[in-house]
């Protein structure tokens, strides 16, 4: 193993077999830079007519496409300088000006309007201005601890209008997109209502053809519409008729285009953050819509749910670590300046604990979010839609842990609205951002059965072998046989990750692999034992989904402090550190979870779990006695 390190001390090859370092030696450390520069640049241009294979999905069959270490350079040196001085430092001077000025809401969304904001993601012939992801993701990090603002622009230009640019057929553009994309008018996303949340195969909205064939009349009532004060347009799910085999009619969720006039919108909700992010129901009543205002295939509406409330998650990475990286300013001045015990603050460590935790988890969300990003502009209709889930949760879950982390830091300080120091207002607005967007839950549901499926579709026949084992004794003992040396100390690595990182992040790649490896034997076991069950195995889903999750985290700080290191960005070194902590952190999360899924429900603590949460439904609420209670 230590001789396998040195040779790639030596010889850090790139995925094309270029040598990127010669030597790590001091005296060629200009000549390292400026090689590895050039050639990382080189190797990471990937042209948009290549197709990706999906990273999380793969790893569930043992597999990890080494281009995914090389982090995607999205914008040339060019592209960047011109995105900056054009739009990113205008706008940033507009909104420190309007901060400045303490300016409410609305002076902020005239700024956006003025910007093109409300058409970031529309071709230019409609009004918009077509940016990348990247660039989309870069605009969203400005907003970031203004929430409100923040919020509308993702459900306006994420859930709104990319709904409509993908879907709309070109007269729908035509006649929406001008308005929508100059900030005249709003777009609203109506999905929930009352007994549709997560599931959405609850609508209970209708809508009706006509005889003949003109128009439909829509019924039904959405709850938690945002943005709906501003909408002229809504974009609304409702139940169709559908014709479906041997003429038999079925009820499939269709999208529709429902302008304003048609619907009547309630006073905005008292919610517990984002008070400033206007939140109705929304009520249509015999609404006339014309048939050609179906977005979409009519009954196409999960898949286009699916494709539009998960494709964009990924921004959300971004937008969170910037509240992180926003307040984190606050947080060290107050470390530095606080004295307790005749010491500052940033002396104790349990403080350089919480900073040092949340610093390694702001900057895994900052790397997922532009590896997913990355990926979205590289490739051809890329298969992300999981990667974006994951960046969603990992994201959400450690702004709320940073949070509190922070809080603990600040004190009293943090606990008025009043105080300068107050996070307060932050820690309201991000006490929903595990639920809107699909509930974490569901979407770690959706991870693990979208990963579990593509690799049960590849282990078909490995299945069938393992489910029949007198049949197939030979095979058998084989795969139990290599499931022992994975499991093993020193199992053997063929993906050869260790090449296509950092030399210092060498023994971290390897440390991955052997959890790759050992993560297919798993799926392998978990097809074999539960095979049509396993979609009932919530509890042991959700650990293959925080493997996939943690798996991305470790991934893409692994490309990206290999990027910064080969590149000799400023603090280089400090980020080969980050990453090698998040690696440390999060590796030692997924062997717990590979642990539990090994010894199985009913000695991983699961089977009680489930039995404790029968109980007390049984019984209606908590059940153990008072501490105090004698019966003697
Ligand atoms: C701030 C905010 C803004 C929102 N904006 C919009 C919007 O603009 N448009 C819109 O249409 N909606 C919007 N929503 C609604 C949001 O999409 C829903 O709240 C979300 O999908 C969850 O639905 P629910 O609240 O009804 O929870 P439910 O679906 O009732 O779920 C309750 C709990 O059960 C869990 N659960 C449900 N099903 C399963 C299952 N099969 N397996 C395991 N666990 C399960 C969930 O994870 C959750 O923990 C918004 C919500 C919030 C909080």
């Amino acid at each position: 193993m230590h001789g396998r390190h040195l040779f790639s001390k030596l010889r850090w090859k790139c995925s094309c077999g270029r040598v990127l370092l010669r030597s790590n030696h001091s005296s060629a450390k200009h000549d390292e830079t400026t090689l590895s520069k050039t050639s990382y640049c080189e190797v990471s241009k990937v042209s948009k007519s290549r197709t990706n294979s999906p990273i999380l999905k793969n790893l569930f069959v043992g597999h990890l496409d080494t281009n995914v270490l090389i982090f995607p350079e999205a914008l040339t040196k060019r592209e960047l300088e011109t995105f900056n001085s054009k739009v990113i430092v205008p706008i940033e001077k507009s909104l420190e000006a309007l901060d400045k000025e303490n300016g409410k809401v609305n002076d902020f969304l005239d700024a956006v309007k003025q910007f093109g904001l409300f058409g970031q993601n529309v071709e230019e012939s409609h009004g918009g201005r077509n940016f990348s992801s990247t660039e989309m993701l870069r605009l969203s990090e400005l907003f970031a601890l203004n929430e409100p603002i923040s919020n509308i622009l993702f459900n306006h230009n994420s859930l709104g209008m990319k709904c409509l640019s993908l879907f709309g057929t070109d007269a729908q553009k035509q006649n929406y997109l001008p308005k929508l994309t100059s900030g005249e008018g709003g777009i609203a996303f109506c999905v929930s209502e009352l007994n549709c949340g997560s599931d959405l195969s609850m609508v209970d909205s209708t809508a009706n053809l006509s005889e003949d064939g003109s128009h439909y009349l829509i019924n039904g009532q959405k709850t938690w519409v945002q943005n709906a004060t501003n909408a002229d347009v809504f974009i609304v799910f409702a139940k169709t008729n559908v014709s479906a085999k041997q003429d038999k009619v079925e009820e499939k969720v269709t999208v529709f285009l429902v302008e304003r006039e048609g619907v009547k919108v309630s006073e905005p909700y008292q919610t517990i953050g984002l008070k400033d992010v206007s939140v109705h129901t929304i009520t249509l009543e015999d609404t006339k819509v014309p048939a050609d205002n179906v977005l979409g295939e009519v009954g196409a509406g999960f898949q286009i749910a699916i494709q539009i409330l998960y494709g964009d998650l990924f921004m959300k990475g971004s937008v969170y670590a910037n509240i992180l990286k926003g307040l984190s300013g606050q947080v060290a001045s107050h470390c530095i300046k606080r004295k307790q015990f005749g010491k500052a603050l940033k002396e104790f460590g349990l403080i350089q604990e919480k900073v040092g935790k949340m610093t390694c988890d702001t900057y895994a969300m900052e790397s997922m979010s532009y590896m997913t990003a990355g990926i979205l502009d590289h490739y051809l209709s890329p298969d992300v839609l999981c990667e974006s889930a994951a960046v969603k949760i990992f994201s959400s879950e450690k702004l709320a842990s940073g949070l509190q982390d922070m809080q603990q830091i600040l004190a009293s300080s943090s606990c008025t609205y009043d105080n300068p120091l107050s996070i307060a207002r932050h820690i309201d607005n991000a006490r929903m951002n595990t639920i809107a967007n699909s509930t974490n839950e569901i979407l770690r549901l959706y991870i693990a059965l979208n990963c579990l499926q593509h690799a049960g579709l590849q282990m078909q026949e490995t299945v069938r072998k393992m489910r029949s084992p007198l049949y197939n004794l030979g095979f058998v003992f084989k795969e139990g046989w290599d499931s022992m040396k994975t499991s093993g100390k020193n199992p053997a690595l063929t993906l050869k990750l260790y090449q296509h990182v950092h030399p210092d992040l060498s023994v971290c790649a390897e440390s991955l692999e052997v959890r790759v490896l050992k993560l297919k034997h798993l799926v392998t076991k978990y097809w074999t034992t539960y095979f049509n069950e396993l979609q009932e195995q919530q509890m042991a889903l959700k650990r293959f989904a925080d493997i996939a999750i943690h798996a991305y985290a470790v991934i893409s700080c692994l490309a990206r402090a290999t990027r910064s290191k080969a590149i000799g960005l400023q603090h280089a070194d400090q980020e080969i550190m980050i990453a090698r902590s998040v690696v440390l952190k999060y590796l030692k999360k997924i062997d717990d979870d590979i642990q539990n899924l090994d010894l199985g429900e009913h000695s991983n603590g699961d089977t009680e779990l489930k039995k404790i949460s029968e109980h007390v439904m049984k019984n209606g609420s908590y059940y153990p006695v008072h501490p105090l209670t004698r019966n003697w």
